[in-house]
């Protein structure tokens, strides 16, 4: 009886101070200890939420402002965090010099889409929680002294699925890109397409494609750019037919996830399957580019398919 009363006590002192309960006796020897749990104590208690992430690969907390400046990449291990399509479009180019393309266009339920939540629902709580009006933001700017189509994915709206409205801003993107002679540089992450516009979304893949194959014609480069994750329906389009296929590290790309493809084959898949580096090694992904390096990257990228678009047109 007396020990479930000591154990219920000792639960309820845990938030309050753990270390009182061991030493009752040795007051002299507990004394400079005290006050040093108690100091960690408190640190831990001022530390407001949300001010630190934990790193998932090295678990260091990293003070958010740091992160944020770091764009979103652990200074210890280098692991890239997801980052927001606006955060990264600032990140790569020149003040000022974005234009936003479409930034108006919004999704239509087309097919009435009830299942778990309503489509026209989801979209209102996706735009209200993450101030994009869908998944995608295009637009054309300058990347030091290109200027090029730019379009950035960004997960967190609904798993920054391809409905219609991803499709038809990168397709304008690229047909403005086409137009006026930019190379196309989309940065890619995604779920794949978005099942509540059902074939809808599945048409954006053809007609992405289209719209790049006929960027091709004009002998225009595009730089696809693979962040974690780039999956289903977008790698399988226009993700996957870049010019330069590039790629962050530890990101993972593929079709199907890992375990259907394992249930499927019912075979064990290979260590790192589906992530950038094992792509690299199959010659899918032509180079790995990390996030801080990303903007010098493609202005290098660009300067050489340039340079070289230029020679092909004089040798012909
Ligand atoms: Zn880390």
């Amino acid at each position: 009886m007396s020990t479930t009363t000591f154990t219920k006590k000792t639960l309820g002192l845990e938030t309050v101070d753990p270390a009182v309960t061991p030493s009752p006796a040795s007051s002299d020897a507990t004394l400079p200890k005290k006050p040093k749990l108690g100091a960690t104590k408190s640190k831990k208690r001022e530390i407001p939420e949300g001010l630190w992430t934990k790193c998932p690969k090295c678990a260091t907390m990293i003070f958010d402002k740091e992160l944020d400046e770091n764009l979103k990449v652990c200074p210890k291990c280098s692991h890239h965090f997801p980052i927001g399509a606006r955060e990264r479009i600032n990140a790569l180019v020149e003040t000022c010099s974005f234009e936003e393309m479409d930034a108006q266009m919004v999704s239509v339920d087309a097919l009435k889409f009830t299942g778990v939540a309503a489509y026209i629902d989801k979209l209102r709580e996706y735009q209200k929680t993450t101030g994009l009006k869908d998944a995608v933001i295009t637009g054309v700017g300058k990347i030091g002294p290109h200027r090029a189509a730019i379009g950035v994915m960004d997960f967190s709206f609904l798993g920054g699925s391809m409905g219609s409205v991803v499709g038809e801003k990168l397709t304008r993107l690229i047909e403005a890109g086409t137009e006026k002679g930019l190379p196309v540089i989309i940065i890619s992450t995604s779920g794949g397409a978005r099942m509540y516009e059902g074939m809808f979304s599945l048409m954006q893949m053809a007609k992405t494609c289209a719209a790049l194959a006929y960027h091709a014609r004009v002998k225009l480069p595009y730089i696809s750019v693979l962040t974690h994750p780039t999956t289903a329906g977008v790698m399988a389009s226009f993700a996957s037919v870049g010019d330069l296929i590039i790629a962050e590290p530890g990101a993972m790309i593929g079709f199907a996830g890992p375990r259907v493809i394992k249930d499927t084959t019912q075979a064990e898949l290979p260590a790192g399957f589906q992530t950038t580096e094992f792509l690299v090694d199959r010659g899918l992904i032509d180079a790995i580019v990390p996030r801080k390096e990303m903007k010098e990257r493609l202005i290098y990228y660009v300067d050489f398919l340039a340079e070289n678009r230029g020679k092909l047109a004089a040798g012909a």
